[in-house]
């Protein structure tokens, strides 16, 4: 083990000054942390800060480029926020990661930086405390940073684990459900429509039956990526179960969706993956639509209901086919 003997002052040596002190205290701190003046400069950057940033302190002391340290373009930060009188700022320039702050005056966020001295994006938690003097009065602002980039990326792959699906990588059952519930609330309070599609391989058990489990496996996700690159930004695509998806589409109206679910199963059929046991020779898939104008009355679940009752008539009807409701849209 590498140990570090420390050498010690003699008795009688004289302390150091009080400043003094807190200026080592500051720079020996294992917690990175920078100290800015009232003029936003830096007074104060240690040793751990510039372990973190890759930038040294000559660098940075007595200018106000710190920010240059965590981010590419200009932007303030919660020390700056602080000095110039500007803690309301900080939900449109923190947006998302803002916890509730400590003590009085103190500012607390967390955000992604882009760190460009070091070259990698780290997740950062940042806390800016005022010091104040004797009367009250504004005489610095210390911020301390930690690295929490580790945390950040295991709380994502717990979120992924929990909306993902681990094959296709569409969201998972439950996020549908979620969204779908959330969806139908929006629609209903902005009075606008709200389409599903349920979207079912046709013939997918003599696919598993001639190409294996695997095989099957590998056809269902190239079908996923193809039915997700349909998609607009609000729209949902999901893997409902085995080789069924589901797809919801927000403030969409039944012609509308009539259009998207026709545009997946052509998306699909051009992917011409041989399926030996369908009647086109090839992978197809048969899709169901239905649209609600939200209302009280009606539920989420009843549009899942008539969606897969349309995907039954399509099936029905001989696959490789889009049915829409033959009930008026629910609402
Ligand atoms: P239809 O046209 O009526 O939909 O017929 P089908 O054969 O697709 O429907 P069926 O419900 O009879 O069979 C579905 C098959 O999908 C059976 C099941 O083994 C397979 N399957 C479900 N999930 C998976 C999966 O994750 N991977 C693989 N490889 N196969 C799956
Ligand atoms: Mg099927
Ligand atoms: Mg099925």
């Amino acid at each position: 083990m590498h140990t570090t003997t420390l050498q010690r002052s003699a008795p009688m040596a004289p302390p150091l000054h009080q400043d003094a002190f807190a200026a080592r205290l500051m720079e020996m701190l294992a917690i990175p942390a920078f100290v800015l003046d009232t003029g936003c400069k830096v007074m104060i950057w240690n040793r751990a800060c510039e372990r973190l940033t890759g930038v040294p302190g000559y660098e940075v002391i007595g200018t106000s480029d710190h920010w240059r340290s965590f981010h590419e373009a200009p932007r303030p930060s919660l020390a700056d926020l602080v000095i110039q009188n500007r803690t309301d700022e900080i939900h449109q320039i923190y947006p998302r990661q803002v916890k509730q702050a400590g003590p009085v005056g103190n500012l607390c966020a967390e955000s992604w930086c882009e760190m460009p001295r070091v070259g990698a994006r780290r997740y950062l938690a940042s806390d800016a405390s005022p010091i104040l003097d004797d009367d009250g009065a504004l005489v610095a602002v210390v911020q301390t940073v930690r690295d929490m980039t580790d945390e950040k990326m295991a709380q994502i792959s717990l979120e992924q684990l929990a909306t993902r699906d681990g094959l296709t990588g569409l969201a998972n059952r439950r996020c549908f459900d979620e969204t779908l519930h959330a969806e139908w609330a929006r629609a209903q309070r902005q009075k606008q429509p709200l389409s599903l599609l349920m979207v079912d391989v046709d013939n997918f058990k003599a696919y598993n039956d001639a190409n294996g489990h695997l095989g099957g496996d590998e056809c269902l996700k190239r079908i996923a990526s193809a039915v997700a690159s349909e998609m607009r930004a609000n729209d949902l695509v999901a893997r409902y179960g085995g080789e069924e998806f589901a797809v919801i589409l927000p403030n969409q109206s039944l012609k509308g969706a009539a259009i998207v679910a026709e545009r997946i199963r052509c998306r699909v059929e051009r992917l011409m993956v041989p399926n030996v046991g369908a009647a086109p020779g090839h992978v197809t898939v048969s899709i169901g639509a239905a649209t609600a104008l939200a209302s009280p009355e009606a539920s989420a679940s009843q549009l899942v209901a008539i969606a897969d009752a349309a995907l039954y008539r399509a099936k029905h009807m001989g696959r490789n086919r889009i049915s829409l409701p033959v009930v008026e849209p629910m609402g």
